[in-house]
């Protein structure tokens, strides 16, 4: 009886076991930044570091370079003995900005 190797072998293709292309960690940040945005009112720069986003403004600078419009303010989360920013994401690419959110 002949031995069925069942082992897929390894193709090479470049594409991980799951159909994953792995994306590069500045397409992880890029994504993860923007899904905090997006889940919270404003993200605080400590909270980037928090998460491991050292370079959390390069990456915002990257989204407005997209067409995302995100707000920088000093921080009115926390109470830091030093200045730090907040980010706040506005509107998103080809969405109408909302000039009218007053929340001073
Ligand atoms: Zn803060």
């Amino acid at each position: 009886m002949p031995t069925v190797i069942t082992a897929s072998p390894t193709s090479g293709s470049g594409i991980e076991e799951n159909g994953i292309v792995p994306k590069s960690e500045r397409d992880t940040q890029h994504d993860r930044v923007l899904q905090m945005l997006d889940e919270a009112e404003a993200v605080c720069s400590t909270t980037f570091l928090a998460e491991y986003i050292p370079r959390a403004g390069a990456r915002i600078w990257d989204l407005r370079q997209e067409g995302y419009v995100i707000e920088t303010r000093r921080c009115r989360q926390h109470k830091h003995r030093t200045r730090q920013i907040e980010y706040r994401l506005l509107a998103r690419p080809g969405q109408p900005r909302q000039t009218e959110m007053a929340l001073t």
